[in-house]
């Protein structure tokens, strides 16, 4: 069989898992893997395996579903390149590989709730921010299989690919790039730039053509659209499933892995929100809801007072509320006192943060 041959059938096949995993949402699931001898451990037992003791696979799993869900996706377009999905311990897509690693945690829902307990959230734990993720590390794999990354014209847009810097400082107010993950991540790298276009481009009804209509970053998408058109049908020129750092190969424990995560990302939200948000919430020793839990279910409401009066778009808003959530979670906050109160007070703080973010020194941001 030619390998031609085999990647129509590879697609026709997925996207006839796709039916059968929509078909499966509506009925109980039969073909589940028996549960790991692990998944009623406490925390502190669970942190001291290692990763290849924790033997879980990608079968069965939300995330499988989800990867189903982006080749569909890649298909609609005619790509033919289907990125390999591997487990480790967190996102990333290598060089030169076209496929990528997604971490461990999405493999099981005790891992995501260690991860929510050790890093106070779950990076792609929701079904939609799990496929913006998945769209992004998509766009370096297509980039790899493609070697799209060599061509005078992508270098010409995008620049040309220099090591990694250990942060960036993003300008909130740029349209030179698309906005899709959190702080403004497109801006870090010109690899990245290409990803989140990529990404946005790729999105069902993204709309693009609407959303970017006159900002310099709407050149970008509209040549991810030509150069896509020019790839569609043919086949990727690198077919290498190599699998970096796969689970089963580290032998680090989950222990280590947090230490040295929560040292990495111990600064990144800054402490300027501190104060205020110690006037408006209460350290009330676990009493009441969380600050945290408050901010996200009023989120809709804030975001659109806020936006009404700094005219600034929802992304950035968004990202104001996100950092207020992590330092109510670091300080152990608890909203006790009447909603409609806490909305109107909480307005006025993220008010005056958003247009402190806008206008203060352009934050450190680490990668
Ligand atoms: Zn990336």
């Amino acid at each position: 069989m030619n390998s031609a041959h085999k990647m129509r059938t590879n697609g026709a096949r997925l996207a006839n898992d796709a039916m059968k995993a929509n078909r499966a949402d509506r009925k109980p699931r039969r073909h589940t893997v028996p549960a790991p001898v692990w998944a009623d451990w406490s925390d502190d037992a669970l942190l001291g395996l290692r990763f290849c003791d924790l033997r879980v696979g990608l079968f069965a799993t939300p995330l499988a579903d989800r990867v189903v869900r982006l080749y569909v996706e890649l298909a609609r377009r005619h790509l033919r390149a289907r990125p390999h999905v591997w487990l480790s311990h967190e996102w990333f897509a290598p060089d030169g590989v076209p496929g990528f690693a997604a971490p461990f945690y999405l493999a099981h829902p005790r891992l995501m709730e260690l991860e929510r307990s050790q890093m106070l959230e779950v990076e792609g734990g929701s079904p939609q921010s799990c496929m913006q993720i998945l769209r992004h590390e998509a766009g370096h794999a297509i980039d790899h299989a493609y070697r799209l990354y060599r061509r005078a014209d992508y270098r010409r847009i995008f620049g040309r690919c220099r090591p990694y810097p250990d942060w960036y400082r993003p300008r909130p107010d740029s349209r030179r790039f698309v906005l899709h993950l959190d702080s403004w991540y497109a801006q870090s790298h010109p690899a990245e730039d290409f990803a989140e276009t990529f990404a946005v481009w790729l999105t069902p009804e993204s709309d693009w053509r609407r959303r970017y209509r006159n900002w310099p970053a709407a050149r970008k998408l509209e040549y991810v659209d030509w150069l896509m058109n020019e790839i569609a049908g043919s086949p990727p020129a690198v077919r290498s499933r190599a699998r970096l750092e796969p689970l089963s190969a580290l032998r680090t424990t989950l222990r280590e892995h947090y230490q040295r995560r929560r040292a990495r990302y111990a600064n990144d939200v800054p402490v300027v929100y501190d104060a205020d948000l110690q006037r408006l919430f209460e350290a009330c020793g676990g009493r009441g809801r969380t600050a945290a839990a408050f901010l996200r279910r009023a989120q809709p409401e804030l975001r659109e007072l806020v936006a009404r009066w700094t005219g600034q778009p929802a992304y950035t808003i968004d990202q104001v509320l996100r950092e207020m959530a992590v330092r109510c979670r670091r300080l152990g906050l608890h909203a006790t006192r009447s909603a409609r109160r806490m909305t109107q007070d909480a307005a006025v703080l993220v008010t005056v943060h958003t247009l402190n973010f806008l206008r203060g020194r352009r934050r450190r941001v680490a990668i």
